[in-house]
């Protein structure tokens, strides 16, 4: 298996649907996601052009980062607790996840000591699944305009996972969910900009439906490394 014969088909395909579909193929980028890969696997696809790299867990990703630092970015894509704040913040250039006040509330107030900016999504559990974190659609519009107000989160758009089907088209309609809740958010004017609204949605088996129902960032992680080992050690 080879990570840079993988990535190299992934991102023609990524290319492939969305000139199909009338987009500019550098309007989606994509998310290799690395957790409980050994940091090798990170590098390697760092000498294929890979830069940016999905991570759940902040514990895992501070060990990576020290290997890594300042030559790839890492987006927090695994639900964030609220005393990993701190900790996130200084690792991440991205956390994909944000789902509650309290969390952003902590954020806003740790990177305004520091004098920073971070750019957000807000995790949502569009298809209302009961044990998913993410909040719930009806919650979306009122905690997005919650984050707006934080002066020093950079509020880009959404993410969602939606539950997993072994058929890739059921994904659709939980996508095209999360298009219209970004419509709805950006015509609020809540969106740090409204020219460039994130849609992170989409993984290794269903990534091109998301493509089609507007991703502007997909989280692809097996398709490019394989399978996951259980535990990183
Ligand atoms: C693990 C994970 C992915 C990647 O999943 P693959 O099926 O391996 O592509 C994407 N997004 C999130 C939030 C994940 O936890």
């Amino acid at each position: 298996m080879s990570i840079a014969r993988n990535l190299t088909t992934i991102r023609d395909t990524i290319d492939t649907i969305a000139i199909r579909c009338g987009r500019a193929p550098a309007s989606v980028s994509l998310v290799a996601v690395s957790k409980r890969f050994p940091v090798e696997v990170i590098l390697e696809a760092y000498r294929a052009g890979q830069r940016c790299f999905g991570e759940n867990y902040v514990q895992e990703a501070a060990a990576k980062k020290t290997d890594v630092d300042g030559i790839v970015d890492l987006h927090l894509i695994g639900h964030l607790q609220s005393n990993k704040v701190k900790e996130a913040a200084e690792i991440f250039s991205m956390i994909q996840t944000i789902d509650r006040l309290k969390v952003a509330r902590t954020l806003n107030r740790y990177l305004r000591e520091k004098g920073k900016k971070l750019d957000v999504l807000m995790q949502v559990n569009i298809a209302g699944d009961t044990n998913k974190s993410g909040v719930s659609p009806d919650q979306a519009i009122p905690l997005a305009e919650q984050l707006h107000q934080f002066d020093h989160l950079c509020f880009k758009g959404l993410m969602t996972i939606p539950p997993y089907s072994q058929e890739p088209e059921d994904g659709r309609i939980h996508f095209s969910g999360l298009r219209k809740l970004a419509d709805t958010i950006n015509h609020r004017g809540l969106f740090a900009a409204a020219d460039r609204v994130e849609l992170s949605m989409g993984m290794s088996h269903d990534y091109h439906i998301a493509i089609e129902e507007g991703a502007t960032i997909v989280r692809v992680g097996s398709a490019i490394f394989g399978q996951r080992p259980q535990n990183l050690r």
